[in-house]
């Protein structure tokens, strides 16, 4: 009996070299891009680990939560940390990376996570890139969750080392992961003897036993699933077109805002800027005297599919995150958590007006 998972003829390497470049396609990168065998902190953590050392000073921008953990990274690797926090209903600026760089001329390492979707913001890369390109630091960014929402261009913006993952708005499988490497950075990585090697978490490890010989054999067996996954994921995103996709979920996230406004009861966007807003999921501050955990829990009862989701940690009472992305990313699904939503809101005696945020979703969609 034949079984859709398993007895699956072998990935050759030829098969996983060209899934490679078609992640590189997407990316619009002739850097090499390396396909991880790992969910995305995989690349996140190596590529820290692989490029920050004692002689390192970094400067991390804080956006959310993950650029607490890249902190903690780079100071366990005895890098020097500068951190730039930011409130999570904002973005970083471009004016205040370099004000970073003119109060700290020694940073030469910089992290940043383009989009959130646990805090619903995004960064404007390309800008930031830009200075820290006329710096001459190394660029690290955490595109995993922009990825598929909006574009992402290593090379046009100067990235070094750009992590993408396939399981938000690409749609994609968990388990697989992927970067993308400048020459700058490798030579960083070369350079530096803590550089993790002969270990799972080394992207030089990658590079001698794939890249060097040509990526004709694998150094161990492949993830073959979830790359398997990761391939049909790009087709599908390849077929649709990455720039309707993106639109899409462009869409989505207005859609989602301008629905919630109109819907009233106190709601609104957490994100205080639309320029500022995530394509990938769109995060709202619960109305006061209610509490978002709770909102989301009524909303989910009344339909378990919705991508609803309350906000991590602390931001469990008073952010609700709308996770359109991937299939989600549809005029129908922000709907249905519209719907939801502010039928939740009158259940704790909120005066909402559903049929005025669907109006305001659907001619913000189409319009
Ligand atoms: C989702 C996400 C990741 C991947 O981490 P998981 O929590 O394991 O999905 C990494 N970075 C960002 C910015 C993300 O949104």
């Amino acid at each position: 009996m034949t079984h859709p998972f398993l007895d699956l003829a072998p990935l050759t390497a030829e098969r996983f070299a060209s899934i490679e470049d078609r992640v590189a396609r997407l990316l619009g990168t002739a850097q090499d891009v390396v396909v991880m065998q790992g969910e995305a902190l995989l690349p996140l953590e190596g590529a820290i680990r692989a490029t920050a050392g004692p002689g390192t000073t970094a400067l991390n921008v804080i956006t959310g939560p993950y650029g607490q953990t890249f902190g903690d990274w780079l100071r366990d690797c005895g890098a020097t940390v500068v951190d730039l926090a930011v409130p999570f209903h904002t973005a970083v600026t471009a004016q205040q990376v370099r004000e970073a760089f003119a109060e700290h001329p020694e940073i030469d390492f910089v992290s940043l996570v383009h989009a959130e979707a646990a805090t619903g913001n995004t960064n404007p890369v390309a800008e930031i890139g830009a200075v820290v390109r006329e710096r001459g630091a190394l660029f690290y960014l955490d595109a995993v969750a922009s990825v598929g929402a909006e574009p992402v261009l290593p090379d046009a913006w100067g990235v070094d080392l750009c992590v993408i993952g396939a399981q938000k708005a690409m749609g994609g499988p968990a388990g697989v992961s992927a970067v993308s490497v400048s020459e700058r950075a490798w030579a960083r990585m070369a350079a530096n003897p803590r550089a993790p090697r002969r270990s799972y978490l080394s992207l030089l490890d990658w590079r001698e036993r794939w890249i060097d010989g040509g990526r004709r054999a694998l150094p161990h067996a492949p993830a073959q699933l979830e790359m398997l996954a990761l391939e049909a994921c790009v087709a599908r995103i390849e077929a649709e077109g990455v720039d309707a996709v993106t639109a899409r979920h462009a869409r989505a996230a207005a859609a989602t805002r301008a629905g919630a406004l109109a819907l009233g009861g106190g709601l609104e966007p957490y994100v205080h800027e639309a320029a500022q807003a995530a394509p990938v999921a769109t995060t709202l501050r619960a109305p006061s005297g209610t509490i978002a955990a709770e909102l989301v829990a009524r909303a989910l009862a009344a339909d378990p599919a919705l991508p609803l989701a309350a906000g991590g940690g602390a931001l469990a009472k008073e952010m609700i995150r709308v996770n359109h992305y991937g299939a989600d990313a549809t005029p129908g699904v922000v709907r249905g958590c519209l719907v939801a939503l502010g039928a939740a809101l009158a259940e704790e005696g909120l005066q909402v007006d559903p049929g005025a945020a669907l109006r305001a979703a659907g001619e913000s969609w189409h319009g």
